[in-house]
């Protein structure tokens, strides 16, 4: 990596041979008074859940007894977020034959694609495998919209179903609503176990393999691993933003505004905005036509909030919401077709376009993208623009030119970015693979995610077949 000062460790702490490295999202707990042991008891259920734990005498750390924790689940590929980059890993390794663990903290599958609200598949054109496979999926499901996107747009709740059914076809074993919080090593710096946190408590799950497909690459930082955020020594990171469905449109009558007619259709849309005094915080509002007369609407920006302070994405959430909502009654005001607009349902998760880059055993660069890297294990043909969004509210641009390069060519990802370089057993897919700021911007769409997911999932199951570490391995994607 570029810049030392950027590299951040967990802390880590050897118990029994393991090193154990948690966040600390320990239960709930009421303190009785420093240097006390504290206790939670529910009552009712006749379950008694209890943690202990010392308060430190400066009263802001308290300091867990060590305890138990049951291992619940042993499989060969462990998979830690079941986003676009998940999904397809766990397909790819179930398929190849391997037992695979899918773990989930939302209630459903598919990440920004349904928790998201996303509905536009991007640089998925070229791919074949998977990505092609889920979009003739989406489309035959009744995914369609009035201008053919081949399905790349797709209605989120087709895909939430889709996934479900594809996972459980393939023979993954999904786990929803439990959140990744620690990593156990072994001596030899190898992942051994994942540790969550749920409704069931604080559980331990075994595997052979994990892949990180978390986005923000909770596990491999939980296992030690090293990784960058944003364009260097501060969190200067890409803004988040909210998606949301509306309906009470007829698609006739606002084919002007639809983004699939054309490129100047955002254009459009804002300055139809602004003569009636919206502005939006994202100045290249997006209007969306699924189908029938279900739309969506990204329309906002929130700058410089990191994926990591829950503090920050909450005001950022509850910000995001109110101004979607406001729009929407800004554009009813307007009237004509703009009339009955209604919000049918804003995002749960706020989209967040950066997190944790993990370092990988290859680093993907800007001027890879400029050469328009050749990898001999590609792992698929990246052809989306480097796109960074405005940084800030200054200027507020759809696209910030400063980091625009020349001649950026299609280039492969190659297999080695996918595999972390500080912890053996542990491959990354998705947007938290090993990439600077400017190739991330590109790579980081999810017809790329898909394609990266189905390359670890694959090389997860062959490495174990194999008897290698995942870079040991003799395999070579083929490229799409
Ligand atoms: C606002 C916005 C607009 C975008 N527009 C487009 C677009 O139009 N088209 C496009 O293709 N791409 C777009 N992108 C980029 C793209 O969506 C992301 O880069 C994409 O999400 C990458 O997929 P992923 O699977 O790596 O991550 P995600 O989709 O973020 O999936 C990660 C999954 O991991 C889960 N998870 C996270 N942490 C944990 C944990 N500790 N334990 C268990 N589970 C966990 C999450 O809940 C989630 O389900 C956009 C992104 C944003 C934010």
């Amino acid at each position: 990596m570029n810049n030392d000062s950027t590299r951040r460790r967990f802390l880590q702490v050897t118990t029994g041979g393991l090193v154990v490295s948690s966040a600390l999202t320990s239960p709930d707990t009421r303190v009785a008074g420093a240097t006390e042991k504290v206790k939670r008891v529910t009552s009712g259920t006749g379950d008694v859940l209890r943690t202990t734990g010392v308060l430190s005498d400066d009263g802001k750390a308290i300091f867990e007894s060590e305890r138990p924790i049951p291992v619940v689940g042993k499989s060969d590929v462990l998979i830690c977020g079941a986003g676009p980059a998940g999904i397809a890993a766990a397909l790819a390794a179930a398929r190849a034959g391997a037992s695979v663990q899918l773990i989930e903290v939302a209630g459903c599958l598919g990440g920004i694609w349904t928790v998201g609200l996303l509905t536009k598949i991007l640089d998925a054109g070229n791919k074949r495998g998977i990505m092609m496979e889920l979009l003739k999926k989406f489309t035959a499901r009744g995914s369609q919209v009035a201008v053919d996107s081949n399905g790349t747009v797709y209605d989120p709740e087709v895909a939430k179903l889709v996934l479900e059914e594809v996972c459980i076809e393939a023979g993954v074993k999904i786990r929803l609503h439990t959140r990744a919080v620690g990593a156990v090593l072994n001596d030899d710096q190898r992942l051994v176990a994942v540790l969550t946190e749920s409704k069931s408590g604080r559980e331990a799950w075994l595997a052979e393999r994990f892949i990180d497909c978390s986005g923000d690459g909770d596990l491999a930082a939980h296992a030690g691993c090293q990784f960058e955020v944003g364009t260097g020594s501060e969190c200067v990171c890409q803004p988040m933003s909210m998606l949301a469905l509306l309906t009470g449109l007829d698609p006739d009558q606002v084919r002007p505004w639809i983004r699939e007619t054309g490129s100047t259709a955002k254009k459009r849309l804002l300055e139809l905005m602004e003569k009636h005094g919206i502005n939006p915080s994202y100045r290249a509002p997006t209007l969306r036509h699924l189908h029938s007369n279900i739309f969506s609407l990204m329309t906002n920006h929130e700058y410089g909030v990191s994926a990591f302070d829950a503090d920050a994405i909450t005001a950022a959430t509850l910000r995001a919401r109110r101004e979607i909502h406001e729009i929407v009654q800004g554009l009813q005001r307007v009237g004509g077709p703009w009339k009955n607009i209604t919000v049918v349902a804003t995002a749960e998760q706020i989209g967040i376009r950066e997190g944790r880059r993990v370092r990988g055993r290859y680093t993907l660069t800007a001027s890879d993208l400029a050469s328009g890297l050749s990898h001999k294990q590609a792992v698929c043909k990246a052809t989306f623009p480097i796109d960074v969004h405005a940084l800030n509210n200054t200027g507020n641009k759809e696209i910030n030119r400063e980091f625009k390069t020349d001649g950026m060519q299609p280039y492969d990802i190659p297999y080695p970015a996918l595999v972390a370089a500080d912890v053996d057993g542990l491959l990354m897919a998705g947007r938290c693979i090993s990439g600077d700021f400017i190739a991330h911007s590109s790579y980081r769409v999810t017809g790329n995610a898909v394609p990266m997911g189905e390359a670890a999932g694959l090389a997860a199951a062959l490495s174990i077949k194999q008897r290698v570490m995942p870079h040991k391995l003799t395999w070579m994607a083929p490229a799409p």
